[in-house]
């Protein structure tokens, strides 16, 4: 792994060694450490009773990635010693998707070693291979899709999110156009990369799209990217922070084409990918094109289930408890990872739908222990939010919630040298920071997010840029879901509903 950031993995430290990991583990706020639970960290204090919860002895778990896994080892830590099912609509035993847009392209790992750890040993069914098709919330039963239904006590939603496909299904199937969210994507794509490409087209500039790219310079493949927004990263980071991307971007030879979309891609005889038509009625000769245009929530499996479930992902509470249709909080049904939208009191308790690997960790944590334990007992999902991208040499990181903001102040280093802290504020306290290369100050800043201080922050710094001005952060709104709306009906209290109305 490269950067002065890298650590090599030890499976086997000594003590004086263990102890630092352990230090380093604890002081980092993006998880770049991960520590195996079960070696050598004291176990959490079971539940009240020196048990779990009695009247759960059948928990199943959709969703068989790193939300699921992580609350499965959880569950089994804490105690849980009934019967646990893991349903997994992919062929594969978890893997980790962080590597597949860093290094399974650019050929460091092949996508089949991105497994991730701790999948020995677990007591548990995995029905892999396999998807939910339906819940049956009054049975407590899931349905799955070659017939056979599997029952629980406790139900985790971990079914993560998908990646948006090209809108045209005809051009989406052409050789040569990928989506890159699972395995297979990366190592389709990591072949045609391997295959030196005459020109690569990405289309958005999010972070996958980023990362594409960035892969592409390094293996040295002329790359255009085409992003509807003002800058790169616009959307995660606002237009402020993008358009120091965008330099970076430029810099390491990336054609970059902002404020245009694509508007077509067109095939060959053979139906391969040959050329794309731009909305500035540019046309390019591609042979190679990545759709890096977000994610949906698919939670097609749950229509008719009677929960708070859309296109906008599942609703729940800080405890991980999804919500019915109503709003109304359901107490056997648990949601985690990329598929949850929860409250976060910092950010005026708005529902907080994160793709995000430590959030996904952090939430299957807390729900596992949830549906364990008494309600006296729970504990709730307050984790500050964090990110990580690695793009052209450069550690990005992010701590709370940027897009919360109205304003960003440069409060440490210089965009210029590409290494520096930037502040984001709203209604002046500060909300999230976000690091190029300095990561290493982020959980200063995330104290400092956590006791909602002033913004912009007036205290010495190490390495204080020119000026700690705040500019506008230039975050666009997000445009609300259109799929589907919700309609009440009813008069009376009693029978007052919200039904769901899919496809409005
Ligand atoms: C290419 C890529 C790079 C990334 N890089 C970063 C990064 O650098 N930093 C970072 O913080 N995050 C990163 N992420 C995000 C991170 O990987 C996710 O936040 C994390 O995977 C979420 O875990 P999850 O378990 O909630 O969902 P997922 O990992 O999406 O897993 C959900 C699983 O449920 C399965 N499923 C869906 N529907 C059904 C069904 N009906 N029945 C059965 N199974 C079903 C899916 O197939 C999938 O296997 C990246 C993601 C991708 C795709």
């Amino acid at each position: 792994m490269p950067g002065a950031e890298a650590l090599l993995y030890n499976g086997d430290p000594d003590d004086r060694q263990r102890e630092k990991v352990l230090q380093a583990a604890a002081a980092c706020p993006v998880r770049a450490i991960v520590l195996d639970p079960d070696a050598g960290v004291p176990a959490p204090r079971p539940a009240a009773g020196g048990g779990t919860s009695s009247s759960v002895e059948r928990i199943v778990i959709v969703g068989a990635s790193l939300a699921g896994l992580r609350a499965a080892h959880t569950l089994r830590r804490e105690g849980f010693r009934g019967s646990l099912t893991l349903i997994g609509d992919e062929p594969y035993e978890p893997y980790d998707r962080v590597a597949l847009s860093k290094h399974v392209l650019t050929g460091w790992v092949s996508a089949e070693s991105t497994a991730l750890p701790g999948n020995d040993g677990l007591d548990a069914d995995w029905q892999l291979g396999q998807a939910a098709t339906g819940l049956d919330r009054l049975n407590k039963r899931v349905q799955l899709g070659d017939g056979h239904a599997v029952d629980f006590d406790r139900l985790l939603i971990a079914t993560g999110v998908r990646a948006r496909q090209w809108p045209r299904p005809a051009e989406a199937a052409l050789e040569g156009v990928f989506a890159i969210r699972r395995r297979d994507d990366a190592a389709g794509l990591r072949k045609l990369l391997a295959a030196h490409p005459r020109h690569v087209l990405v289309i958005g500039a999010g972070f996958i799209g980023s990362e594409v790219a960035s892969d592409c310079r390094e293996l040295d493949a002329p790359v255009t990217v085409v992003e509807r927004g003002p800058a790169p990263l616009a959307g995660a980071l606002g237009a402020a922070m993008g358009h120091v991307a965008a330099g970076l971007q430029r810099e390491h030879g990336v054609d970059l084409r902002c404020g245009v979309s694509v508007d077509a891609l067109e095939g060959d005889a053979e139906d391969r990918v040959c050329r794309t038509r731009l909305s500035d009625g540019s046309m390019l000769d591609v042979d190679v094109a990545v759709v890096a245009l977000g994610a949906e929530r698919d939670v097609g499996w749950l229509q008719g289930s009677g929960l708070a479930a859309g296109h906008w992902g599942i609703a729940c509470d800080a405890g991980c408890r999804a919500f019915d249709v109503n709003g109304v909080v359901t107490d056997d049904i648990f949601v985690a990872g990329d598929v949850a939208r929860f409250p976060h009191p910092l950010y005026g308790y708005q529902l907080l739908a994160l793709e995000h690997w430590g959030n996904a960790v952090d939430q299957a944590e807390i729900a596992a222990h949830n549906m364990i334990n008494p309600s006296a007992e729970r504990w709730a999902h307050l984790a500050l939010p964090v990110f990580w991208s690695t793009q052209f040499g450069i550690e990005i990181k992010s701590i709370g919630v940027p897009t919360f903001a109205d304003e960003v102040a440069l409060v440490q280093g210089s965009a210029h040298t590409r290494r520096f802290v930037a502040a984001y504020g709203r209604q002046g306290r500060i909300t999230a920071a976000v690091a190029f290369d300095h990561g290493m100050w982020l959980e200063f800043y995330g104290r400092l997010i956590e006791q909602a201080a002033p913004f912009p922050p007036e205290f010495p710094v190490v390495d204080p840029p020119s000026s700690r001005r705040p500019v506008p952060a230039e975050i666009h709104e997000q445009a609300l879901p259109q799929q589907a709306t919700v309609v009440l009906t009813g008069h009376d209290p009693s029978e007052r509903r919200a039904v769901l109305v899919h496809g409005r």
